[in-house]
């Protein structure tokens, strides 16, 4: 039994780790976060597209009472740190092969109550003149919001340890120390530190380190390709999702693609796709000539076979938290709250199943 406040390690400054030292640090816990990376997301966070939505999500099935959740957690985000979110972008449109695909796509979250409207072209070539192929619908989620991820994290840490927490980069975690059945602290190269709960947020950096003490946590990653090409001038105005193109604009007007990808020789490489997805786009979209192919990044995502995340204390090891799984970005601002809540409050979230 600990009478002092528990010391708390958060291993991992991803968007998850970054998330979780947040809720605890605003709280006054005792919170250390390590990352072996140089600053917050260096890790996959830092590839992925950041489409906050449910309306990628399946009606029905038990992750998308998670998405919901998590999708409301953002507009708490809002109000509690509004500069998290100050440079989002609010709204996406959606299409599929044939119009008939697109509206059962509406009518699937229509009916689920979301807030998604069924647009025809006109209204969607007003909203994206820079269509080439103009859809004879498409959806509209108006709440969906695009970021960046590496940012929300960094903001994240930095309110963290504006509020009293620590936080050490460029350090990996070689080991989580264990004695009688409990964490002790974490291994670093140069030293220890101790602590009484240690929180895996490392993303796919979790398989070694729970390994190492003889634990599977199973999980696995699945990689996924993210392209960023620049682009002098605004193009598009929300997150486009056709039949052939997944694009977003930031705010440096940089323009983003998400790819599935599997590994498949140098002709279907990071470096070809892009090349051969820059021309895809040149045909959806009226982009001007200076558009070029900047980095094209394989992202590792962290993912649970049944496709829903990990969060909880696992029963092997007492002190041992686990927190990962996919889609972390929309899931993060939740998953912090959750865990935070569980580790200060000992309050378990009925949403999700506890890691075995
Ligand atoms: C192309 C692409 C598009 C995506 N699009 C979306 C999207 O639109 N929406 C969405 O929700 N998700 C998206 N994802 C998935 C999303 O990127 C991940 O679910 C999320 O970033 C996982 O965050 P994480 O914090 O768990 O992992 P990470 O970001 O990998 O963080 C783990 C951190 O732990 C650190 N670490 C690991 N081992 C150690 C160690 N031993 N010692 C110290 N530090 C360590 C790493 O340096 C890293 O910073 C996308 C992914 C890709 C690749």
């Amino acid at each position: 039994m600990i009478s002092r406040q528990p010391r708390i390690v958060v291993i991992g400054a991803g968007i998850i780790g970054s998330a979780i030292a947040y809720n605890l640090a605003i709280r006054g816990a005792d919170v250390l976060l390590v990352d072996e990376g140089h600053k917050p997301g260096s890790g996959v966070t830092g590839r992925a597209f950041g489409w906050i939505n449910v309306i990628n999500g399946t009606p029905g099935e038990t992750s998308y009472a998670l998405w919901r959740e998590a999708i409301a957690e953002y507009q708490r985000l809002k109000v509690a740190l509004p500069e998290a979110l100050s440079l989002a972008r609010a709204g996406s449109l959606l299409w599929r092969a044939t119009s008939q695909e697109t509206e059962q796509l509406a009518d699937l979250h229509l009916r689920a109550d979301e807030d998604v409207e069924l647009l025809k072209s006109d209204v969607v070539a007003e909203l994206e003149p820079c269509l080439r192929r103009v859809p004879e619908c498409a959806v509209f989620s108006r709440n969906d919001l695009a970021l960046d991820p590496a940012q929300l994290a960094g903001t994240f840490v930095t309110t963290a340890v504006a509020a009293g927490a620590s936080a050490r980069f460029d350090e990996k975690v070689a080991a989580i120390e264990t004695a009688s059945g409990r964490v002790t602290g974490i291994r670093f190269s140069g030293g220890t530190v101790e602590a009484d709960v240690v929180v895996m947020a490392s993303g796919s950096g979790i398989k070694g380190l729970a390994g190492g003490i003889g634990i599977d946590t199973g999980i696995a990653t699945s990689p996924a390709l993210l392209l960023r090409y620049a682009c002098s001038v605004p193009v598009i105005n929300h997150i486009l999702r056709g039949s052939r193109l997944e694009v977003r604009q930031a705010s440096d007007n940089t323009l983003i693609v998400a790819k599935s990808y599997v590994e498949d020789g140098a002709e279907n490489g990071p470096q070809m796709l892009g090349e051969r997805t820059l021309a895809v786009m040149r045909d959806e979209l009226d982009l001007p000539d200076d558009v070029m192919l900047t980095s094209a990044d394989i992202g590792n995502r962290p993912i649970f076979g049944d496709g829903l995340p990990r969060l909880g204390f696992l029963p092997q090891v007492g002190g041992l938290y686990v927190a990962a799984g996919h889609p972390g970005v929309i899931l993060a601002p939740l998953v912090g709250r959750l865990t935070a809540e569980e580790i200060l409050d000992g309050r378990r979230t009925e949403l999700l199943p506890s890691p075995k």
